[in-house]
């Protein structure tokens, strides 16, 4: 079909439908067996797999197996028979020796080499490569990086390091000897079983896991680790960190264990797996991941105490964890229905700041993902459950993520805190070590509620789009006349049921009436017994959408001042701020907002008067003054000197460079460099030890601002220590420190950069310093560096994904 006139390029863009795997075959075990090469970085490793026909009989078995080297497949009886295959590098198809029958067992054994760098590759945004397994630093020559091995499956990729039926549906007990050096730990699913010593020098452990579960889910990490020991209930929770951090493993991940007492009563289900270990592995490839009982981190979650005053990585840490319910026990039968998965695994982040931290906190997080979805909606905007896509990767996006959070929330909220629970714990329940579709999730809501619930799932999780609405109040006659447009165009989006709740303000009184939206356009009547003081659409701030609802400055100073809810006092004082200088009253509202009990609202009025020139500076400035030094949260204290630059000597921010917080050293170095203060470049020498990101970032910049001499050094230092976005910060500013440099040292500084886009063995670390290259692209006798970093496949697949 032709792109409609004016259609959305979403709205024609079709890919093929993408069904559930067949299920030809029950997996019902899975033994494996490897040992490494180092050099080769290859695994050589032995799969026994126990099968069964699932229901028809078969008298073939195709296992997914991507770039192996075969050296024999048998079926093990009573006598070992060599079987009969063909292979095309990505499936290999075996002749069985007779047809067997769904009461028919058999057990196939593979005998392979696993060669993860030989297979092509393809990127998604959450997970940006698929070779499944990972030598990290293999030769040892990267100073500042440990030698570790570690494993990536989802979507498909641990068939490229043992052959298995690699989809989502499939489940399996399973067991792992790994052989490794002696001075290695290993980690994997399940329970250390035993652990022994070969004659060799080498060590093998076997891990073992008897409850079941899909082959993405399979892992291993080999490295030197330090183990922090930790509990909950009887189970082991351990956290595998590196030596230096240690000391701060029970500051980042210590809550672990009060999550999961917190997600095992309201999900009246206890964790259901033998352990949770979580490990710190270098160069990953995405956040996290949530491997049964064994989940693998990011290397920047490795942080000090010090960072822990700004922020902590409890989001990243209790999504991993609810996988363990959701995604790891139930696991979503085919990526079509991966929002099963992380729509949950999200609303377990926001589950858990409202419970530990209270619902601002978990609002505020809401927003986030409301943004997130919403900018990603201006460029696609597809059903949560999508059957047709071009790459199953696709899936990996803030529809999966953001948008399904918001969605579950909205669920909470229409069936009320008791029927979502409920209906989530039979859910559980009733899938546990098995699979689920949307439907099933459905039915279970409808089971426990007796309400029909197709309006709601078909609305928000099979079509695409979301409600933009238009609202506007008037009164007359004593009655409040709200009338509701819907104003997204329903060629591609459904027009939308959205039951919620209106709070009107009369006489200081907050009144709440519910009402259920179901046109285009609606009309609401509410008695008043006077002109209210504000009506807030959305009194839960729960509906994901847009909505344009035109107020008065003295309504949204109302908001700002007498509404219990975060994220409408929030956007009412984001509303204020382009009104600070010509009207008194908002003035005064948003001076009075840097007192407020909520931090939130604190930091957003200390922003609005960032470029304040009114004639009370002085006192505006004393404020902030006492902000900057004294509010109990270090990001308040940020926005604080953010907005004092210029308003105050630059001898200010030498002192609030002493400040506990990076985020408000940081921010103290750029305001007193902007400032004008005397000579920082020989100020801030002292924090160039500092291996904290912002520090780095604010040193970085001002190194590469100001042309400050002599610096190569200590750009290379961070650089070899840094990785991923981290390092690609630092690509960048270097480059553009290089730019004025004298001919001499921008010459040694391109061929570092250019040496790291040719030769680096992590692509994404290839692919930034190609991108930095391009600062110097006009300058004839780097061409040829560029020129030789373009033979590179990888580094301009990813280029050109990064330009897109
Ligand atoms: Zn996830």
């Amino acid at each position: 079909m032709d792109q409609a006139k004016g259609a959305p390029i979403w709205a024609t863009k079709k890919g093929k439908y993408n069904p559930e795997n067949t299920q030809k075959f029950d997996l019902k075990h899975t033994k494996l067996e490897v040992v490494f090469d180092w050099q080769k970085q290859q695994l050589i490793g032995t799969a026994t797999l126990t099968l069964a026909p699932h229901f028809y009989p078969q008298t073939e078995l195709v296992l997914d197996a991507k770039g192996m080297e075969l050296t024999a497949v048998q079926l093990i009886g009573k006598d070992i028979l060599r079987l009969q295959y063909e292979y095309d590098g990505r499936k290999l198809a075996i002749k069985l020796p007779k047809t067997f029958h769904r009461d028919d067992e058999l057990m196939v054994q593979v005998q392979y080499v696993a060669k993860p760098n030989e297979i092509k590759i393809k990127g998604s945004n959450a997970i940006e490569a698929d070779k499944g397994l990972y030598f990290v630093n293999p030769y040892e020559k990267e100073p500042f990086k440990p030698r570790q091995i570690w494993t990536q499956g989802e979507t498909e990729a641990n068939s490229c390091w043992f052959p298995t039926i690699d989809a989502p549906n499939v489940k399996t007990t399973q067991e792992m000897f790994i052989t490794v050096e002696n001075d290695l730990l290993t980690l994997s699913n399940g329970k250390l079983v035993a652990s022994v010593k070969n004659v060799n020098g080498t060590r093998t452990d076997h891990w073992k896991q008897d409850k079941p579960h899909a082959p993405y889910l399979f892992m291993m990490a080999v490295g030197k680790y330090s183990v922090v020991r930790d509990q909950w209930r009887n189970v082991n929770v351990d956290y595998y960190v590196e030596k230096e951090y240690a000391q701060y493993a029970k500051a980042i991940f210590g809550r672990t264990p009060e999550m999961m007492e917190y997600f095992s009563k309201i999900l009246d289900y206890p964790f259901p797996w033998d352990k949770y270990s979580q490990v710190v592995v270098r160069d990953f490839v995405s956040g996290a991941m949530e491997n049964t009982s064994a989940s693998v981190f990011m290397e920047q979650v490795q942080v000090d105490n010090r960072y822990l005053l700004d922020d902590n990585w409890d989001n990243i840490i209790a999504h991993e964890l609810l996988h363990h319910w959701f995604g790891d026990l139930v696991t979503c039968e085919s990526w079509a229905n991966l929002p099963l998965n992380e729509s949950f695994a999200n609303y377990g982040e926001y589950l858990w700041q409202a419970h530990k931290y209270g619902r601002a906190e978990a609002d505020y997080l809401w927003r986030d993902e409301l943004q997130n979805y919403l900018a990603e909606s201006e460029t696609k905007q597809e059903p949560l459950i999508r059957y047709r896509y071009q790459d199953k990767e696709e899936m990996f996006d803030s529809h999966s993520y953001s948008k399904g959070c918001l969605i579950m929330h909205m669920l909470r909220n229409y069936v009320g805190d008791e029927a979502f629970f409920a209906s989530l714990q039979q859910y559980l329940k009733k899938y546990a070590y098995k699979k689920a579709e949307i439907h099933d999730l459905r039915l279970m809501f409808e089971e426990v509620t007796g309400e029909d619930l197709n309006w709601f799932f078909d609305q928000w999780f099979m079509s695409a789009g979301h409600p933009q609405l238009a609202v506007r109040d008037s009164v007359s006659n004593q009655e409040l006349i709200l009338t509701v447009a819907q104003q997204q165009d329903t060629t591609y989006t459904p027009l939308y049921r959205l039951p919620l709740y209106v709070d009107i303000w009369v006489k200081g009184k907050k009144q709440r009436h519910h009402i259920d939206i179901t046109e285009r356009e609606q009309t609401f009547r509410f008695p008043v017994a006077a002109t209210p003081e504000l009506v807030l659409f959305d009194g839960e701030t729960q509906l994901l959408g847009t909505v344009e609802h035109p107020k008065s400055p003295a309504r949204l100073i109302y908001q700002l001042q007498h509404s219990d809810r975060l994220l409408a006092k929030l956007a009412a004082a984001e509303a204020l701020q382009i009104r600070l200088e010509q009207d008194p009253a908002v003035k005064g509202a948003l001076f009075a907002a840097l007192a407020d009990d909520q931090w939130q609202i604190r930091q957003v009025a200390a922003d609005a008067f960032a470029d304040y020139t009114g004639e009370d500076l002085a006192t505006i400035a004393d404020k902030l003054k006492n902000l900057a030094l004294n509010d109990e949260k270090s990001l308040v204290r940020a926005s604080a000197i953010n907005a004092l630059a210029g308003k105050v000597p630059p001898s200010f921010f030498v002192k609030t460079m002493n400040d506990s917080s990076y985020t408000v050293l940081a921010n103290s170095m750029y305001a007193y460099a902007n400032a004008g203060g005397d000579e920082p470049a020989q100020l801030f020498e002292k924090y160039e030890n500092s291996n904290n990101l912002l520090v780095v970032k604010a040193l970085a910049e001002f190194y590469a601002y100001a042309q400050v001499p002599n610096k190569i050094d200590w750009y290379v230092d961070k650089m070899s220590r840094k990785s991923g976005y981290e390092l690609s910060y630092l690509f960048n500013n270097f480059g553009a420190y290089l730019l004025e440099q004298p001919e001499k040292v921008r010459k040694q500084g391109i061929n570092y950069l250019a040496e790291i886009a040719r030769g680096n063995p992590n692509h994404n670390t290839r692919v930034s310093a190609y991108a930095a290259l391009q600062l110097f692209e006009g300058i004839d006798d780097l061409k040829l560096s560029i020129r030789e970093a373009e033979k590179d496949e990888r580094v301009l697949q990813y280029y050109r994904l990064m330009k897109e």
